[in-house]
């Protein structure tokens, strides 16, 4: 891979030069003193010389990436930086979308459980040193609280958050508020996601341990009056509501079942292939959602299911401050596990991206067309021996291990692991004058 940067580099501005030499005059590696003043276009940030990979644009190549007025502004084989205010090089690294991470829990504050409780953390703690811009809260709000949750974190995060309203009007408040069929009604869940298209993008079901299909069928009212997904988090496996049932005959094409590789609600049979009706609802147009969190990954479903071709649409953590200390780590842990599955990395990027960005029918993320959101990943995609657990204590050793090295949203530097935007410091070096900040 270096040697192959290193070749592009030099024959790339050597083309450019061939076609362009009458009026560019020298290569770009010059710098400024070829380009003729004042053509530049001044551009807020260039991350150049990055491995560019954006599924939505069938991009897989070396990029330079320029960013102005926090949107995508340029994406191109080379950007002229004379006239740039940072650029940052980016050789050796991948350059990817703004991750999503399409289940995670959110509303932290000071109940129990998951809503406005202690289980779920403050985005952007979390979110921008695993590459993530958009974290989707996964049914931790309901109709009840959803203001509160938009209030006290969506409003006043970085970090892009968008919400499942959980179909319990009071969402995850733990028992036995989660088994209340009485406050399970579609009629206010989808109202409240109709008042907030901007930020709530599907409906969830969790949790739910009673034989009846009322959450499921709730939630599937609801997100059809609302226009929107339903997530599904099957609760405790009844026989009288079978997966093969909720699979093959509830759930509509671009629903999302979670916890795929979970094993715990018969993902896997009892020959230990992966049960046919995960095969048959795809087939229907059923999303996957990993849902790590800290009882949802299996190995022992994950490497039969990966093994059959059976990937993921979307790689999500299940953040929640049980997850984030166990197994499940972060964001980019996540997607290392599905390349020690053998998951092309492109593959991996694109169930981090686009396919969650489709998914929540959010096309304006997930991908680097001009005009989107400047909302970008530098990933480093590390070689050595890093071993993965799962959620019941089983590590499988790989060999490539990814972090971020740079995160950007809307145009802003959030998150810079080595400090690739910041000045080296001298002897003689001046702190700036003014305010500082702790
Ligand atoms: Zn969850």
């Amino acid at each position: 891979m270096p040697t192959r940067h290193r070749l592009n580099r030099l024959l790339l501005p050597a083309c450019i030069a061939l076609v362009l030499g009458a009026t560019v005059g020298a290569t770009p590696s010059t710098g400024a003193s070829g380009t003729k003043a004042g053509t530049a276009e001044a551009y807020d940030l260039v991350i150049r010389r990055g491995h560019v990979i954006d599924p939505k644009n069938n991009i897989d190549d070396l990029r330079d990436v320029a960013v102005k007025d926090g949107k995508i502004a340029k994406v191109a084989a080379y950007i002229d930086t004379a006239a740039t205010k940072q650029v940052v090089d980016a050789e050796g690294n991948f350059v990817t979308p703004g991750l999503i991470d399409l289940h995670a829990h959110l509303f932290n504050g000071p109940e129990d459980a998951y809503a406005n409780g202690k289980n779920g953390v403050a985005p952007d703690g979390f979110t921008f040193r695993a590459g993530v811009t958009t974290a989707v809260d996964a049914g931790s709000a309901g109709a009840a609280n959803f203001d509160l949750f938009k209030k006290n974190t969506i409003d006043r995060s970085k970090t892009r958050v968008l919400a499942f309203l959980n179909i319990v009007g009071k969402g995850m408040a733990g028992n036995p508020a989660e088994q209340d069929l009485s406050d399970m009604k579609p009629g206010p869940a989808a109202e409240k996601a109709r008042q907030n298209p901007d930020t709530i993008v599907g409906i969830k079901t969790a949790h739910y341990e009673g034989p009846e299909w009322t959450p499921v069928d709730n939630s599937l009212q609801a997100g059809k009056d609302a226009n929107v997904p339903v997530l599904v988090d099957f609760g405790e496996p009844r026989p009288e509501r079978p997966l093969k049932t909720l699979l093959t005959e509830k759930l509509r094409p671009g629903d999302i079942y979670s916890h795929a590789y979970s094993g715990n609600r018969g993902e896997l049979g009892e020959d230990g292939k992966l049960n046919p009706a995960m095969q048959q609802g795809r087939d229907r147009g059923v999303l996957y959602d990993v849902g790590h969190g800290g009882g949802s990954f299996g190995w022992r479903v994950a490497v039969p299911a990966l093994k059959a071709g059976f990937t993921p649409d979307a790689i999500s953590t299940d953040l929640h401050i049980t997850s984030m200390n166990s197994g499940m780590k972060d964001q980019t842990n996540v997607m290392s596990k599905f390349l020690a599955l053998n998951m092309p990395l492109k593959d991996v990027i694109d169930a981090s991206t686009w396919k969650p960005a489709k998914a929540i029918k959010r096309t304006d993320l997930g991908n680097l067309s001009v005009g989107a959101p400047a909302d970008i990943a530098v990933l480093a995609r590390q070689q050595g021996t890093f071993g993965y657990v799962d959620s019941f204590g089983f590590r499988v050793d790989g060999t490539q291990k990814l972090t971020a090295e740079l995160t950007v949203r809307a145009g802003q530097v959030v998150w810079d692991l080595n400090g690739k935007t910041a000045k080296k410091w001298t002897p003689d070096a001046k702190p700036p004058t003014g305010g500082h900040e702790h």
